[in-house]
């Protein structure tokens, strides 16, 4: 596992940590797996607030670590590591540090995070596509997608001891139904709500 970080301006300070950390995290959340094939390249940029990740499916050469178009444009601005190997596996990380507060918060279809600091959010996200490499890479965890890739960064992060915390959507809706249905009646009759969308339509705007 070869790791390579960038850093915009004083974007690693914004976030209060430093390369060793980042690499320190990286290594932490992988150990376990079989990295040899993988290169990181994690960018910390002053001009966005945008973060996110990305597993390159197939192998990778030393012409694919910059990308012309779309959301990763900006690899454009920096210079390429010297010395690649002829074939590669990649991951990319970016974080934005625009507006920088903590608790740091994301969601996702299923679950909302929330990051305690940088160090919890990076293990998370570097976790999430680390389970895409294993898939699809390793032949682990078959059949897994995007919401087993979610779960799997979630809990290897907090196996290491990165606070995040995490609501379940799905569950977090079942709550609110139970409490609506706890709360509100029709003079001494329930009102019976077999489902959210039926509740939304039952009281309108008011909640
Ligand atoms: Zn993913």
């Amino acid at each position: 596992m070869r790791i390579y970080i960038y850093c915009e301006n004083n974007a690693l300070e914004k976030l209060h940590t430093n390369k060793t950390n980042v690499c320190n995290v990286i290594q932490r959340v992988s150990r376990g797996t079989d990295t040899a094939d993988l290169l990181i390249i994690v960018y910390f940029l002053t001009s966005t607030n945008n973060w996110r990740g990305e597993y390159c499916r197939n192998w990778c050469n030393s012409k694919d670590v910059i990308k012309e178009k779309g959301v990763w444009k900006f690899t454009n601005n920096f210079k390429p590591p010297d010395k690649l190997p002829e074939q590669f596996k990649l991951i990319r990380l970016v974080f934005g540090t625009r507006y920088v507060r903590w608790p740091r918060r994301t969601e996702c279809e299923h679950m909302k995070l929330r990051f305690k600091n940088v160090e919890a959010q990076i293990a998370y996200l570097f976790g999430h596509e680390l389970h895409h490499f294993r898939c699809r890479h390793l032949g682990l965890h078959p059949g897994a997608g995007e919401i087993a890739a979610t779960r799997w960064g979630f809990d290897r992060a907090r196996k290491l001891g990165y606070e995040i915390q995490a609501v379940d959507k799905a569950k977090q809706r079942c709550r609110l139904r139970k409490i609506i249905m706890r709360k509100y009646r029709v003079g001494s009759e329930h009102i019976i709500i077999k489902a959210f969308d039926q509740y939304q339509d039952l009281l309108g705007k008011k909640l």
